[in-house]
Protein backbone atom coordinates (compact mmCIF):
# COMPACT_ATOMS: atom_id res chain seq x y z
CA UNK A 1 0.00 0.00 0.00
CA UNK A 2 1.92 3.21 -1.38
CA UNK A 3 1.59 5.55 1.58
CA UNK A 4 3.34 8.94 1.71
CA UNK A 5 5.10 10.22 4.76
CA UNK A 6 3.86 13.57 5.78
CA UNK A 7 2.53 15.39 8.71
CA UNK A 8 0.09 17.78 8.89
CA UNK A 9 -3.32 18.81 10.28
CA UNK A 10 -7.10 18.51 8.68
CA UNK A 11 -10.67 19.45 9.73
CA UNK A 12 -13.21 16.63 9.00
CA UNK A 13 -15.91 18.06 6.74
CA UNK A 14 -18.46 15.23 7.41
CA UNK A 15 -18.90 12.94 9.50
CA UNK A 16 -16.51 9.72 8.62
CA UNK A 17 -15.03 6.53 10.37
CA UNK A 18 -11.77 5.93 11.44
CA UNK A 19 -10.76 2.74 9.37
CA UNK A 20 -8.18 0.24 11.58
CA UNK A 21 -5.25 -0.96 9.28
CA UNK A 22 -6.13 -0.53 5.49
CA UNK A 23 -7.28 2.60 3.43
CA UNK A 24 -10.84 1.07 2.70
CA UNK A 25 -14.28 0.22 3.08
CA UNK A 26 -13.84 -3.08 4.49
CA UNK A 27 -11.32 -2.37 6.97
CA UNK A 28 -12.57 -2.28 10.53
CA UNK A 29 -14.18 1.03 12.32
CA UNK A 30 -12.16 1.83 15.05
CA UNK A 31 -14.07 5.22 15.86
CA UNK A 32 -16.51 7.93 14.42
CA UNK A 33 -15.39 11.72 13.97
CA UNK A 34 -17.59 14.30 13.35
CA UNK A 35 -17.42 17.31 10.67
CA UNK A 36 -15.68 19.94 12.64
CA UNK A 37 -12.83 17.29 14.54
CA UNK A 38 -9.32 18.10 14.26
CA UNK A 39 -6.94 15.88 13.92
CA UNK A 40 -3.23 15.25 13.20
CA UNK A 41 -2.16 13.20 9.72
CA UNK A 42 0.77 11.56 9.62
CA UNK A 43 0.85 10.22 5.92
CA UNK A 44 -1.50 10.25 2.61
CA UNK A 45 -2.25 7.01 1.08
CA UNK A 46 -3.90 5.42 -2.00
CA UNK A 47 -6.77 3.15 -0.94
CA UNK A 48 -10.13 2.08 -2.04
CA UNK A 49 -12.14 4.91 -4.42
CA UNK A 50 -14.89 6.36 -2.56
CA UNK A 51 -17.03 8.94 -4.81
CA UNK A 52 -14.00 9.06 -7.52
CA UNK A 53 -11.15 9.69 -4.81
CA UNK A 54 -8.80 7.35 -3.55
CA UNK A 55 -7.08 9.13 -1.10
CA UNK A 56 -7.07 8.43 2.51
CA UNK A 57 -4.92 9.94 5.54
CA UNK A 58 -3.37 7.89 7.80
CA UNK A 59 -3.60 8.84 11.52
CA UNK A 60 -1.83 7.83 14.64
CA UNK A 61 -1.89 3.96 15.22
CA UNK A 62 -2.14 2.96 11.38
CA UNK A 63 -5.46 4.09 11.12
CA UNK A 64 -7.20 5.67 8.02
CA UNK A 65 -10.25 8.29 6.99
CA UNK A 66 -11.16 9.28 3.65
CA UNK A 67 -10.10 12.25 2.35
CA UNK A 68 -12.67 13.34 0.67
CA UNK A 69 -14.65 14.16 4.46
CA UNK A 70 -11.51 16.50 4.85
CA UNK A 71 -10.84 19.75 4.03
CA UNK A 72 -7.48 20.78 2.59
CA UNK A 73 -4.36 19.40 4.47
CA UNK A 74 -2.78 22.28 6.59
CA UNK A 75 0.65 22.86 7.91
CA UNK A 76 2.11 20.21 5.77
CA UNK A 77 5.71 18.94 6.06
CA UNK A 78 8.04 15.76 4.96
CA UNK A 79 9.24 14.15 7.98
CA UNK A 80 12.52 13.19 8.86
CA UNK A 81 13.75 10.09 6.62
CA UNK A 82 11.54 7.07 8.25
CA UNK A 83 13.43 4.40 10.28
CA UNK A 84 13.87 1.31 8.59
CA UNK A 85 11.29 -1.45 9.56
CA UNK A 86 14.17 -2.95 11.27
CA UNK A 87 14.31 -0.53 14.04
CA UNK A 88 11.07 -1.39 15.44
CA UNK A 89 8.61 1.18 14.05
CA UNK A 90 6.58 -1.99 12.81
CA UNK A 91 5.61 -0.31 9.16
CA UNK A 92 6.16 -4.06 7.83
CA UNK A 93 2.98 -5.06 9.11
CA UNK A 94 0.93 -2.23 7.61
CA UNK A 95 -2.50 -3.69 6.48
CA UNK A 96 -2.40 -6.37 9.58
CA UNK A 97 -4.49 -3.86 12.00
CA UNK A 98 -1.69 -3.78 14.94
CA UNK A 99 -1.60 -0.85 17.62
CA UNK A 100 1.70 1.10 16.53
CA UNK A 101 3.16 0.25 20.15
CA UNK A 102 2.51 -3.76 19.41
CA UNK A 103 3.91 -3.78 15.70
CA UNK A 104 6.86 -1.73 16.77
CA UNK A 105 7.51 -4.31 19.43
CA UNK A 106 6.34 -6.87 17.22
CA UNK A 107 9.25 -5.54 14.21
CA UNK A 108 11.94 -5.89 17.00
CA UNK A 109 10.71 -9.27 17.75
CA UNK A 110 11.24 -10.50 14.25
CA UNK A 111 14.26 -8.36 13.55
CA UNK A 112 15.84 -10.70 17.31
CA UNK A 113 14.51 -13.59 15.62
CA UNK A 114 16.72 -12.89 12.21
CA UNK A 115 19.45 -12.34 14.38
CA UNK A 116 18.97 -16.33 15.37
CA UNK A 117 18.47 -17.21 11.96
CA UNK A 118 14.75 -17.56 11.96
CA UNK A 119 12.69 -16.33 9.84
CA UNK A 120 8.96 -15.34 11.16
CA UNK A 121 5.77 -14.14 9.00
CA UNK A 122 2.49 -13.02 10.22
CA UNK A 123 -0.51 -14.68 9.10
CA UNK A 124 -3.00 -12.73 11.52
CA UNK A 125 -3.11 -9.49 13.61
CA UNK A 126 -6.86 -7.92 14.02
CA UNK A 127 -9.31 -10.13 14.11
CA UNK A 128 -13.19 -8.94 14.47
CA UNK A 129 -15.30 -10.43 17.20
CA UNK A 130 -17.90 -11.85 14.26
CA UNK A 131 -14.62 -13.86 13.24
CA UNK A 132 -13.87 -14.76 16.87
CA UNK A 133 -17.55 -15.95 17.15
CA UNK A 134 -16.80 -18.11 14.66
CA UNK A 135 -13.68 -19.48 15.92
CA UNK A 136 -15.61 -19.64 18.96
CA UNK A 137 -18.64 -21.47 17.92
CA UNK A 138 -17.46 -24.06 15.02
CA UNK A 139 -15.94 -26.36 17.69
CA UNK A 140 -17.48 -29.70 17.43
CA UNK A 141 -17.37 -29.96 21.43
CA UNK A 142 -19.63 -26.65 22.04
CA UNK A 143 -23.03 -27.12 22.06
CA UNK A 144 -25.67 -24.12 20.83
CA UNK A 145 -26.75 -24.90 24.54
CA UNK A 146 -23.03 -24.10 25.61
CA UNK A 147 -23.10 -20.86 23.36
CA UNK A 148 -27.02 -19.74 24.97
CA UNK A 149 -25.26 -20.02 28.51
CA UNK A 150 -22.74 -17.68 27.07
CA UNK A 151 -25.28 -15.63 25.22
CA UNK A 152 -27.25 -15.59 28.93
CA UNK A 153 -24.21 -14.50 30.91
CA UNK A 154 -22.95 -11.72 27.99
CA UNK A 155 -26.57 -10.02 28.54
CA UNK A 156 -26.48 -10.49 32.30
CA UNK A 157 -23.15 -8.57 32.36
CA UNK A 158 -23.96 -5.82 29.98
CA UNK A 159 -22.83 -6.57 26.96
CA UNK A 160 -25.19 -6.92 24.55
CA UNK A 161 -23.83 -6.11 21.40
CA UNK A 162 -21.07 -8.93 21.98
CA UNK A 163 -24.20 -11.64 22.77
CA UNK A 164 -25.73 -10.57 19.66
CA UNK A 165 -22.42 -11.43 17.81
CA UNK A 166 -22.39 -14.50 19.50
CA UNK A 167 -25.84 -15.52 18.93
CA UNK A 168 -25.50 -15.10 15.31
CA UNK A 169 -23.11 -17.80 14.81
CA UNK A 170 -25.08 -20.46 17.22
CA UNK A 171 -25.92 -22.53 14.48
CA UNK A 172 -22.97 -22.27 12.65
CA UNK A 173 -21.46 -26.05 11.07
CA UNK A 174 -18.97 -27.36 13.63
CA UNK A 175 -15.11 -28.88 12.87
CA UNK A 176 -13.21 -31.01 15.30
CA UNK A 177 -10.88 -29.17 15.59
CA UNK A 178 -10.68 -26.41 18.31
CA UNK A 179 -9.54 -23.13 17.54
CA UNK A 180 -10.17 -20.72 20.60
CA UNK A 181 -11.60 -20.16 23.86
CA UNK A 182 -11.76 -16.47 23.93
CA UNK A 183 -15.02 -15.33 23.53
CA UNK A 184 -15.30 -11.78 20.88
CA UNK A 185 -14.03 -9.10 22.67
CA UNK A 186 -11.78 -10.94 25.14
CA UNK A 187 -9.18 -12.15 23.04
CA UNK A 188 -6.04 -9.66 22.31
CA UNK A 189 -6.76 -9.75 18.83
CA UNK A 190 -9.86 -7.94 18.76
CA UNK A 191 -7.95 -5.42 19.88
CA UNK A 192 -4.55 -5.29 17.84
CA UNK A 193 -2.90 -6.15 20.17
CA UNK A 194 -1.76 -10.17 19.20
CA UNK A 195 -0.50 -11.89 16.26
CA UNK A 196 -0.44 -15.14 14.93
CA UNK A 197 3.21 -15.43 13.74
CA UNK A 198 4.90 -19.00 11.84
CA UNK A 199 8.45 -19.80 11.49
CA UNK A 200 9.30 -20.21 7.89
CA UNK A 201 12.43 -22.41 6.74
CA UNK A 202 13.41 -23.08 3.20
CA UNK A 203 10.19 -21.11 2.28
CA UNK A 204 8.06 -23.83 3.79
CA UNK A 205 6.11 -23.47 6.95
CA UNK A 206 7.31 -24.99 10.14
CA UNK A 207 3.52 -26.76 11.31
CA UNK A 208 4.89 -28.02 14.22
CA UNK A 209 4.48 -25.90 17.19
CA UNK A 210 6.95 -27.96 19.21
CA UNK A 211 10.02 -26.87 16.83
CA UNK A 212 12.59 -25.36 18.90
CA UNK A 213 12.01 -22.68 16.88
CA UNK A 214 8.71 -21.54 18.57
CA UNK A 215 10.68 -21.86 21.91
CA UNK A 216 14.13 -19.09 20.87
CA UNK A 217 10.70 -16.76 18.99
CA UNK A 218 8.69 -17.33 22.99
CA UNK A 219 11.89 -16.27 24.80
CA UNK A 220 12.94 -13.36 22.40
CA UNK A 221 9.34 -12.00 22.83
CA UNK A 222 9.60 -12.49 26.72
CA UNK A 223 12.95 -10.50 26.51
CA UNK A 224 11.03 -7.72 24.73
CA UNK A 225 7.61 -7.48 27.52
CA UNK A 226 5.71 -9.93 25.07
CA UNK A 227 3.77 -12.82 26.23
CA UNK A 228 3.76 -15.62 23.83
CA UNK A 229 1.48 -18.13 23.63
CA UNK A 230 3.99 -20.73 23.49
CA UNK A 231 3.51 -20.96 27.67
CA UNK A 232 0.02 -20.79 27.66
CA UNK A 233 -1.34 -23.90 29.28
CA UNK A 234 -2.93 -24.49 25.98
CA UNK A 235 0.39 -24.20 24.26
CA UNK A 236 -0.23 -21.14 21.30
CA UNK A 237 2.89 -21.40 19.72
CA UNK A 238 2.51 -18.76 16.83
CA UNK A 239 0.91 -16.95 19.48
CA UNK A 240 2.24 -13.68 20.78
CA UNK A 241 0.45 -10.20 22.41
CA UNK A 242 1.18 -7.19 24.04
CA UNK A 243 -0.18 -8.10 27.44
CA UNK A 244 0.26 -10.22 30.27
CA UNK A 245 -3.12 -10.64 30.80
CA UNK A 246 -4.82 -13.71 29.15
CA UNK A 247 -7.69 -11.96 28.12
CA UNK A 248 -9.41 -8.71 27.80
CA UNK A 249 -12.15 -9.86 30.75
CA UNK A 250 -8.76 -10.22 32.85
CA UNK A 251 -8.70 -6.31 32.99
CA UNK A 252 -11.89 -5.21 31.78
CA UNK A 253 -15.69 -5.71 32.86
CA UNK A 254 -17.65 -7.18 30.21
CA UNK A 255 -19.51 -3.62 29.99
CA UNK A 256 -16.82 -1.90 29.36
CA UNK A 257 -15.47 -4.37 26.15
CA UNK A 258 -18.73 -3.96 24.64
CA UNK A 259 -19.07 -0.68 24.35
CA UNK A 260 -15.40 -0.44 23.03
CA UNK A 261 -15.92 -3.53 20.75
CA UNK A 262 -19.25 -1.84 19.08
CA UNK A 263 -17.91 1.30 18.75
CA UNK A 264 -15.00 -0.06 16.72
CA UNK A 265 -16.95 -2.76 14.92
CA UNK A 266 -20.80 -2.16 14.91
CA UNK A 267 -21.45 -1.59 11.26
CA UNK A 268 -23.41 1.81 10.85
CA UNK A 269 -25.12 3.43 7.84
CA UNK A 270 -23.82 6.10 5.65
CA UNK A 271 -20.48 7.19 6.60
CA UNK A 272 -17.15 6.22 4.51
ZN1 LIG B 1 -3.49 -15.73 18.43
Amino acid sequence: MPTIALLGRVTVTARVNVRQGAPNKQAAVLRKLDAGAVVDVQGLAVGEAVQGNAHWYRLEGDAYIWAGACGPLQGAQTPAATPAASTGNGAEFDGFGLTAEFAGKLSQLFAACRQHGLEFRISQGLRTPRTQALYYCQWAERSPADIDAKIKMLNDAGAPWTAAVLERFRDTPRKPAWQTNALPGAGWHQWGEAADCYCYRGGKMVESGSDPAYKTYADLARELGLTPGYYFKKQDSGHVQLRPAGGATDIYAWSHIDSVMSARFAEKPSVV
